[in-house]
């Protein structure tokens, strides 16, 4: 066993001259142990000292007590006679220029902001009485800068939401290293090529499908390659088979004899939209047989007073969904929704408090309409239920593995097969398209496309078609921004730790980390 020395509690290059202690905090007299000190602006040394000065510092608490340095530090002269200062102060390793706090005490609060934000790093820092305000963790995090890293050769870029809706930035990926480089404030196509621009370096670029990314690509970075994101190309085939059901909802309904609905089964909310598909229905069958006797669209337009928007809609048989298809606040969360049910959670206020904790922001009135709806469902009689089932549903049931149906879905699903044909044929070409991705089957691309052309999915083959060189690279290349996704989920879970107060200075070195 040795003694304690005061001096083992100050930072190196520093002796105490002497201590104090009030009731709060105790107060160390220190000075440097330098003799000469290097000038700032021409690093020659100088021994000469013009005049001394204090300055105070917070340094890290010892055992629970703050801990206060006053430095005496000096100006010295500098000599050298072709240097344009004259006079500087000393410079210390342990301190920066005009700190109000020490090197090793602003690392700790750095690390405290980064892991927990702003807010909860200010209280924690309290509790560990370290005054540092909400303010002072974001200055040093601003200043101190996201951490630089390896210029990358192969990056991802994507959108997330700041807020969903609202406001939109810009995730960066390193897809080689797996790790978030850069987030930009918003995805304004010259923010993205601004940044490209200055990592020419780059050589390949995962991005979403079209859009404003590959513009951004294409003119900061001509010679590099781009790769169509194969997450959203399953993703966006998926709802191109979606968009193909719910065209086809009416023969739906059809084939499995449920033209009928039986309003008491509705809610409230749904026997508003009933009565408006019925007057809908009306309107489209007027239309519907104006056309017939071969009257021209444009004068279908002035006798109905529709827009010309409409009656084509109306005349491709796209407007027949009894419950519209307008995008619902839940949508995003029905798959964990009906997980949920499945597994017999069916309390509509507990299923929607861990809702909000997935991120969604609408009322509970949407979570419990639903819950109701599917209760409602469930206690009915089936043979009452003269429903068809969603558009959404259809779709899953005529995607998912024969195996895991149920014996009614399987009646279900035999009904559309053998009487909607072209919607069988969608299925298949999503299908042929998906494994063409999985198999990376590249010289099969071309006559997919030709054939999808001429099917329910035309939209979505002419899509890929116009960004052919993408798609094909997302197909013969190993890249795709899956690894952009996962990263955005992080950045999700960060922001949702800030509390929607995300400054992107904090957000960024939170999400890029420490080292
Ligand atoms: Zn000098």
């Amino acid at each position: 066993m040795q003694g304690f020395d005061v001096s083992e509690l100050v930072p190196r290059g520093f002796s105490v001259e002497s201590t104090a202690k009030d009731d709060t905090r105790l107060v160390i007299a220190i000075r440097s142990t330098a003799v000469l000190c290097r000038c700032p602006t021409c690093g020659g040394a100088s021994k000469r000292v013009h005049s001394k000065y204090r300055r105070q510092l917070a340094d890290l608490p010892a055992a629970g007590i703050r801990i206060a340095l006053i430095l005496r530090a000096r100006r010295f002269f500098c000599d050298a006679t072709n240097c344009a200062r004259r006079i500087f102060t000393e410079r210390f390793e342990a301190v920066e220029p005009r700190a109000r706090r020490t090197s090793r005490l602003d690392d700790v609060v750095h690390c405290l902001a980064i892991a927990l934000g702003g807010r909860p790093a200010a209280s924690l820092s309290r509790r560990l009485n370290v005054d540092v305000s909400n303010d002072t963790l974001l200055r040093i995090v601003r200043r101190r800068g996201p951490r630089p890293f390896p210029a990358p050769a192969i990056i991802g870029i994507d959108d997330w939401a700041w807020r969903r809706n609202h406001r939109y930035g810009t995730l960066i990926c390193d897809l080689e290293r797996h790790k978030t480089i850069a987030l930009l404030p918003d995805r304004e196509p010259a923010t993205a090529q601004a940044w490209l621009a200055l990592q020419s370096q780059i050589c390949a670029v995962a991005r979403d499908r079209g859009g404003g990314y590959a513009v951004a690509a294409q003119r900061a970075l001509p010679h590099a390659i781009q790769v169509a994101d194969r997450w959203h190309l399953m993703e966006n085939a998926s709802s191109a088979f979606l968009d193909a059901v719910r065209k086809s909802m009416r023969q739906v309904r059809a084939a499995m004899g449920a033209r009928v609905i039986d309003p008491t089964l509705l809610t409230f909310a749904e026997k508003l939209q009933y009565d408006g598909y019925l007057r809908r229905e009306e309107t489209n069958a007027a239309i519907l047989s104006l056309s017939e006797q071969g009257i021209a669209i444009k004068e279908v337009v002035r006798r109905t007073g529709y827009s010309r928007g409409l009656i084509r809609k109306i005349l491709r048989g796209q407007r027949s969904d009894v419950f519209r298809v307008r995008k619902s606040s839940l949508e995003p969360y029905l798959p964990w929704l009906d997980e949920q049910w499945d597994a017999g959670r069916r309390n509509g206020a507990a299923l929607w408090r861990e809702l909000k904790e997935r991120g969604f922001r609408g009322c509970l009135g949407v979570v419990s309409e639903w819950s109701a709806r599917r209760k409602r469902a469930e206690k009915a009689d089936p043979a009452a239920l003269a429903r068809a089932p969603s558009a959404r549903t259809v779709a899953r049931l005529l995607t998912i593995g024969r195996e895991r149906l149920s014996k009614a879905e399987t009646l279900t699903v035999a009904a559309v097969e053998s009487s909607v044909a072209v919607l069988v044929e969608a299925r298949d070409t999503i299908q042929e398209f998906q494994g063409i991705i999985r198999r990376k089957a590249l010289d099969e691309l071309d006559a997919w496309i030709g054939k999808a052309r001429n099917s329910l999915v035309a939209s979505f083959a002419n899509g890929v078609s116009k960004d052919k060189a993408a798609v094909a690279a997302a197909i013969a290349l190993s890249w795709s921004n899956g690894q952009t996704e996962g990263q955005i989920c992080k950045l999700k879970l960060v922001k949702r730790q800030m509390y929607g107060r995300g400054n992107l200075d904090l957000l960024q070195a939170r999400v890029i980390g420490l080292a």
